[in-house]
């Protein structure tokens, strides 16, 4: 068994293959959902930690997930692999 898989860029769990993003060469990426990560780059490699809390909090109520989940996730997010290194301002 495996851990449950999150996006390292927008917490999204990753819970089938085919949603992860891809690598250069093709093969599936192990940090990144095919949301942020295609062909080994960023989807939108300019995005701020801020506006993908914004994303994912309009992402979330589309889906109509509890208000408990959504908090949860934009509370990661500062944490995952993507942002945590990143100097703010
Ligand atoms: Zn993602």
């Amino acid at each position: 068994m495996q851990p449950k898989l999150i996006c390292q860029s927008c917490s999204m769990p990753i819970d089938n293959i085919k949603d992860r993003g891809t690598e250069k060469d093709g093969t599936y990426s192990s940090e990144y959902c095919k949301y942020c990560y295609q062909n080994g780059a960023f989807v939108n490699p300019d995005i701020r930690v801020e506006d993908m809390k914004s994303f994912i909090e309009k992402k979330m109520q589309e889906m109509k997930l509890p208000q408990g989940v959504v908090q949860q996730s934009l509370s990661i997010l500062p944490h995952l692999k993507r942002w945590k290194n990143n100097k703010q301002g």
